[in-house]
């Protein structure tokens, strides 16, 4: 861990952000920190992060701390959950390290599947918890979960990264019942197609993919925020109508008078 500038604190308190030594989790670093976010950036790759908090504290005045871990592992975890419990200045978290696969199942390896669950549903559930309690007692602050739209289109890659998604999508919606009465946004950003290294990390490099689907981090990340600051719960940055999210959730909680009864549904034609 190491602090990289000792500029007055940010008024707007510490975002952390996971998985910001590239791709969509370094875009967010340098719009929170435009936004007046100091930051707390978190990934494996100690170099790239420092390199990165070096230039925003240069371009934002902002003061950016960077924490080298490998959120896969479990003592690596359990020390990144300590410092950010005892953080006080602490007002976002922004759980975006993940990793994706596209080959199916079948074909997949189980031990990376295992690895892959631990980092895409165990890290982003205990950083929450971790969390969630200080911007509870402080009254302020967000969760940011990012998920994907194969959430949604689980048939599309490999399906524990659907099913991982998913996880992500379902947690967030519980999390927003629970903390939205505490005064705590909390927002899962599922994003299409992104122009980043994790198609390279995935297997299919993003050149496979007509460029029409696939959009750069700057501008999912800039709507997702937009979407954020719109209150949105679940923020779909391609999709043109948000009513049509809407009426998919509303057909969703359509179901919930009848996903519980003593008997099993007539048409089953058992005997009562
Ligand atoms: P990326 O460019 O590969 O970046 C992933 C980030 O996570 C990197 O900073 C990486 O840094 C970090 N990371 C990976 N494994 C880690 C570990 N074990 N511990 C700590 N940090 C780790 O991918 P991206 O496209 O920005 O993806 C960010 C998020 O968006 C992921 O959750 C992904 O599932 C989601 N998403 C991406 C797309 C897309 O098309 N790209 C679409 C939908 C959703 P280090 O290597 O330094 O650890």
């Amino acid at each position: 861990m190491s602090h990289t500038s000792h500029n007055q604190n940010s008024a707007l308190g510490t975002a952390v952000i996971t998985g910001a030594s590239t791709g969509i989790g370094a875009v967010y670093a340098d719009r929170l920190a435009r936004r007046g976010y100091d930051l707390i950036l978190i990934a494996r790759n100690r170099q790239r992060l420092n390199v990165l908090a070096e230039r925003i504290t240069t371009d934002t005045g902002r003061n950016v701390e960077v924490i080298a871990a490998d959120l896969g592992n479990t003592a690596e975890l359990r020390a990144v959950e300590q410092v950010l419990r005892n953080d006080v200045s602490i007002s976002l978290l922004v759980n975006n390290a993940g990793v994706g696969a596209t080959a199916p199942l079948i074909d997949s390896d189980a031990d990376k599947m295992d690895a892959m669950i631990a980092l895409n549903i165990t890290s982003l559930t205990r950083l929450t918890k971790a969390v969630a309690p200080g911007l509870i007692a402080r009254r302020r602050g967000g969760i940011i979960n990012i998920s994907s739209i194969v959430a949604v289109a689980p048939e599309l890659l490999n399906g524990v990264y659907g099913g991982s998604k998913a996880y992500v999508l379902a947690f967030t919606q519980s999390l927003y019942h629970e903390l939205a009465d505490k005064g705590i946004k909390v927002q899962a950003v599922l994003p299409g197609a992104i122009a980043t290294e994790f198609w390279d990390i995935a297997g299919l490099p993003v050149s496979n993919l007509p460029s029409k689907m696939v959009m750069s981090a700057e501008h999912l990340v800039d709507a997702a925020l937009a979407g954020y600051d719109q209150g949105e719960l679940v923020t779909l940055p391609s999709l043109p109508d948000a009513a049509d999210w809407a009426a998919a959730d509303n057909a969703r909680k359509a179901l919930a008078p009848n996903l519980s009864h003593a008997l099993p549904a007539k048409r089953f034609g058992l005997a009562a």
